[in-house]
């Protein structure tokens, strides 16, 4: 501020002069200045990222669609003083607020829904049917949680914004289009997420969680997330007439055996310390019970951790199916394909993992703060630590912590992402996301 608009503006500012010295007088007497916004700051702006959120969760969008979501969350952040450019990887948004010298950091939320039917039964509940990719009529929710992040993150933005004496550098507030249908990272990278616009000294991200109370942030320093391969078997037989099997070579029992068999590449091939998941999520061949079908096709999903692993799991499969296939006298070698590319594993950069998370311990209190188990899901959170930069993807838990202890007690889950039940705790786990969120950009954006 100069000082001709100081004189001008003296009335209007000096209240606010007055209360941000009380506030640092106050945050100096804890003897914690500007680590984390106080719960107070955050209940002032709850109604308003709440009213986001119910908007959002209401009006899902499926991955490259989320043209009305992005121009949302871009009326907000350019309001707010972000310089703003949108359709960044065909709908992606990216929000730059330079403040003086210092560090580049990265705040990314998800854009995308799912095509699920909800049944939460909540007031908000989403009603919304959209044309999916191939053009076909399907139901849409924000089954994820990708609409609490994004709430989240418009907080995190506006105190950020509104609180620019607290920190030095260049905050990037990026919305990620198709996260669920892996694509939305790259088509970011490669739209010139980290040429075009300043390259990121650290990149964050934060996603909800059904193994943890509402509010709770999980950590896990390295590998954190799986890598994902869809590996689709097509099995060749011979077909002819049920009752005479003798005539034929039967392609459903041979994918059986092929489906048994593929249990023991991780109960007996793998190295037990190497997390590894192969299952079969669909199996489809024949058409009625009196015929011998021709040919069965198996659907499987592989998470593994390292490109080695992954490697020797997927030629496991291959040498399983031919093994079967030419024990059962198969004319022809199955086809064993890989129609998507690969999501890698997110890998969190351990120094700068437990640097947050110290950092969000003395913000949010020890207990509220706790190392998590890696999990075999995947995320394309994953592409931009193989960008070449630190990368941190945290977790917040969303559960009623009665519900959650409920659950342990009973051993039936509850409701998780992706689930059309998953409704996170509204209120506890969006205000300590911005509050973690805040503290965490507040850290890397000190100025030391
Ligand atoms: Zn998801
Ligand atoms: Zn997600």
């Amino acid at each position: 501020m100069g000082p001709k608009r100081f004189v001008a503006d003296t009335v209007r500012v000096l209240p606010f002069t007055i209360a941000i010295a009380a506030a640092a007088l106050s945050a100096q007497t804890r003897g914690t200045p500007w680590i984390t916004p106080a719960p107070a700051e955050v209940d002032a702006i709850y109604p308003d990222i709440e009213a986001l959120y119910i908007d959002l969760h209401r009006n899902p969008e499926l991955a490259f669609q989320e043209t009305q979501t992005a121009a949302k969350l871009a009326a907000r952040v350019k309001a707010l003083g972000f310089e703003v450019a949108t359709g960044v990887g065909r709908t992606g948004i990216v929000a730059i607020m330079k403040n003086g010298t210092g560090p580049t950091v990265m705040l990314r939320t998800e854009l995308d829904a799912l095509p699920v039917a909800e049944k939460t039964g909540l007031p908000f509940a989403s009603t919304v049917v959209v044309k999916n990719a191939n053009g076909q009529s399907t139901p849409a929710m924000h089954a994820c949680g990708h609409d609490l992040h994004m709430s989240a993150w418009a907080g995190t933005a506006r105190l950020m914004a509104e609180h620019r004496d607290r920190w030095r550098g260049t905050l990037i507030m990026v919305g990620q289009p198709a996260e669920e249908t892996g694509g939305g990272a790259s088509a970011m990278l490669m739209d010139g997420l980290f040429t075009r616009f300043p390259r990121p000294d650290a990149v964050l991200s934060l996603h909800d969680d059904d193994t943890m109370p509402a509010g709770t942030i999980g950590y896990h320093p390295g590998y954190f997330r799986a890598m994902s391969d869809t590996v689709v078997i097509t099995v060749y037989g011979r077909g002819g007439h049920a009752a005479m099997p003798h005539n034929t070579v039967d392609p459903v029992v041979l994918a059986a055996r092929i489906v048994l068999t593929l249990q023991t590449v991780v109960s007996r091939e793998n190295n037990p310390v190497d997390p590894v998941v192969v299952t079969i999520g669909s199996i489809h061949g024949g058409t009625v019970g009196n015929i011998i079908p021709d040919e069965v096709q198996l659907q499987l999903s592989v998470r593994t951790n390292t490109p080695e692993v992954r490697t020797r799991t997927l030629a496991a499969i291959r040498r399983i199916a031919k093994g079967e296939a030419d024990a059962a006298g198969a004319a022809r070698e199955p086809l064993v394909d890989l129609p998507f590319p690969t999501s890698a594993a997110v890998y969190n950069d351990p120094a700068l993992t437990l640097r947050l998370a110290g950092a969000l311990k003395r913000g949010l209190g020890e207990k509220n703060v706790i190392e998590m188990p890696q999990k075999m899901t995947s995320e394309d959170f994953s592409e931009y630590g193989l960008a070449g930069v630190p990368a941190v993807l945290l977790h917040i838990g969303a559960v009623d912590p009665v519900k959650l202890a409920a659950s342990r007690q009973t051993g039936i889950p509850v409701p998780a992402p992706h689930s059309p039940e998953w409704a996170p705790e509204r209120e506890p786990t969006l205000k300590a996301a911005v509050r973690a969120e805040a503290t965490a950009l507040l850290e890397l954006l000190r100025g030391n």
